[in-house]
């Protein structure tokens, strides 16, 4: 079993702090849920007395909902006229739909006239939104407005965030105020007092996984097997490269282990590791995420469906069947079977 161990207490004190440094955080339930599930943030967010809950794409409002989360849910991505159950949601008068195309604000308030919406402003990663040239001017018709929403790249540029709100206060519906992604926490309430515009924050990494030591992933071992060098094993019959043993560890493909994770080298380690895992890819052995007996061990195999080969060598058996070993995953690819809240 692929494994999530949280430790509840410390996780929420971090949230809790989180939540007291961004007055109105509205926090981000998506995809995998950061690792976590969706159904579990849903109920961290109500735990925390969040109103307000955003979830990626419209079928993840039922996910929250079925989790308990009564409050209003945005739904980031901006709706798309061939999105039927976004549009079946646009007439929910607890949802809030992001809108960022001037076609698609005449579509929506055509198809429910009083829709709670959010007007998406594009910024400098263009990935939608309207363009600030034409904010001050947009017809909203009789849209319930909540808000303007600026989705600015990882690491939001103050400037930006400052020139983009300026373009909204134009608007006469600028004074609903503003929801950014990515802008730090002081940047966020410095803006707020400056333009004196209410702000709020989408957070979803800082919030759920902000705490690296709050949580740990564990594979459990589930065979291992004592084999001299040179025997043939796996599906590809690949030798074993030396006298040791392959263990069978919970944990592969379908979790999303071992998934190449972006290459973002900030430090000059990290910028040594793949090269260091490139020729272990030269010799045959691709570094598996798993540490078995203090040890990062290689891929006997590439890692099946539901678990994984990793080869130990040296004498004596490495680890028991039953054992919970650490695995380095990225979170917001994995998917656990269990998430244990301790
Ligand atoms: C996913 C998402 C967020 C949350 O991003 P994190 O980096 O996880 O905090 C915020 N805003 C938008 C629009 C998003 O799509």
């Amino acid at each position: 079993m692929l494994k999530l161990t949280v430790d509840a207490a410390r996780w929420r004190a971090h949230q809790q702090k989180v939540v007291e440094d961004c007055p109105g955080i509205v926090p981000v339930a998506k995809g995998n849920g950061y690792g976590f599930t969706n159904a579990v943030l849903a109920r961290e967010a109500s735990r925390l007395g969040c109103e307000t809950l955003a979830v990626g794409i419209a079928s993840e409002v039922a996910e929250v909902r079925e989790a308990g989360f009564e409050g209003s849910v945005v739904v980031l991505n901006p709706w798309r006229p061939f999105d039927a159950l976004a549009t079946k949601l646009l007439s929910d008068a607890r949802i809030i739909t992001t809108v960022s195309r001037v076609d698609d604000l005449r579509r929506v308030a055509e198809l429910a006239p009083s829709a709670r919406v959010l007007v998406e402003v594009e910024t400098s990663m263009h990935r939608h939104g309207i363009s600030p040239d034409d904010v001050p001017r947009l017809d909203l018709g009789s849209l319930d407005v909540q808000g303007w929403t600026i989705h600015l790249p990882a690491a939001g540029s103050v400037e930006e965030a400052r020139r983009l709100s300026l373009a909204v206060a134009e608007h006469p519906q600028g004074a609903k105020g503003i929801w950014f992604s990515h802008l730090s926490f002081d940047d966020a309430r410095a803006l707020a007092a400056e333009l004196r515009m209410p702000v709020r924050m989408r957070v979803g990494t800082r919030l759920w996984l902000g705490d690296k030591g709050a949580y740990r992933a564990t594979g459990t071992v589930l065979d291992v097997h004592r084999l001299p060098k040179g025997t043939a094993c796996g599906y590809h019959g690949a030798r074993t490269p030396a006298d040791g043993c392959i263990v069978v560890v919970s944990g592969g493909t379908a979790h999303g282990v071992a998934l190449a994770a972006p290459a973002t080298a900030h430090s000059f380690k990290q910028r040594l590791i793949p090269i260091a895992e490139a020729l272990d890819e030269v010799r045959g052995r691709v570094t598996s995420p798993f540490t078995v007996a203090g040890r990062k061990r290689p891929f006997a195999e590439p890692p099946h469906m539901h678990s994984s080969l990793v080869f130990v060598d040296g004498p004596g058996l490495p680890a028991q069947v039953g054992d919970e070993v650490p695995v380095t995953v990225r979170m917001t690819t994995t998917h656990f079977d269990e998430v244990q809240l301790a």
